[in-house]
């Protein structure tokens, strides 16, 4: 299945919250939540289906996948990897979601979303313990410096205003020096840390039948 490149407002209209796919915009009153909170297409208007059971779980795994830009196939493998740990099954999915490169350079404020942040990473910009990582689903671990390369510090956008200025807190498991363009990774992220509109217990359910 290809990557999704149409309009990503509709992403959070269909499921009527903000996933924060946008950047900047997600925190203006430009946001299509605050504007049009419906879901997209012709009958978006009409008296809204109650969704239960398998309907409500399928939601949240999309939700889920939507917020990390990731696929089917690597969505639940995650969940397979999550599944054979000891732990909270749930917890541990979103901690490894979490841990992707492209999400933990999101936190440091590389870009303003997520899918910038990807590209920031494919494009070379971000190094791990001094050498350059390419690769966007890479698994931080604690210890890992995070920054951004002494060559493309120029377009960093580090962003001070977006995110954090906007009721989203600061992670505690990333030490952030803005000064230095970089992260380090204190520890792994505990579920109240990851904030996210997901009910990750749902998304278990779903592949556990
Ligand atoms: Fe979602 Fe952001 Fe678009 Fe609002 S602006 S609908 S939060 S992607």
């Amino acid at each position: 299945m290809a990557r999704y490149t149409g309009a990503v407002c509709r992403l959070c209209r269909r499921d009527g919250v903000k996933l924060f796919l946008k950047g900047s915009r997600c925190f203006s009153d430009k946001c299509a939540i605050d504007k049009r909170n419906f879901p997209p297409g012709q009958h978006g208007q009409a008296r809204a289906k109650k969704i239960v059971g398998y309907g409500l779980q399928l939601r949240e795994k999309q939700k889920a996948k939507r917020i990390y830009f990731t696929l089917e196939g690597q969505f639940r493998s995650y969940y397979e990897k999550a599944s054979n740990k000891t732990g909270v099954t749930g917890e541990l999915l979103l901690q490894q979601l979490e841990r992707r490169l492209d999400n933990v350079a999101y936190r440091i404020g590389y870009a303003t979303s997520r899918r910038q942040a990807r590209q920031v990473v494919r494009h070379g910009h971000v190094s791990v313990n001094g050498r350059k990582v390419n690769i966007p689903s890479f698994q931080v671990k604690i210890g890992d410096v995070i920054e951004i390369r002494e060559k493309s510090k120029k377009m960093a956008i580090l962003e001070s205003s977006g995110q954090f200025a906007s009721g989203l807190q600061q992670p505690t498991w990333l030490h952030i020096d803005r000064e230095a363009f970089s992260g380090k990774v204190l520890a792994l992220p505990k579920l109240e840390e990851i904030q996210l509109p997901v009910n990750e217990q749902l998304i278990v359910e779903l592949y556990s039948k």
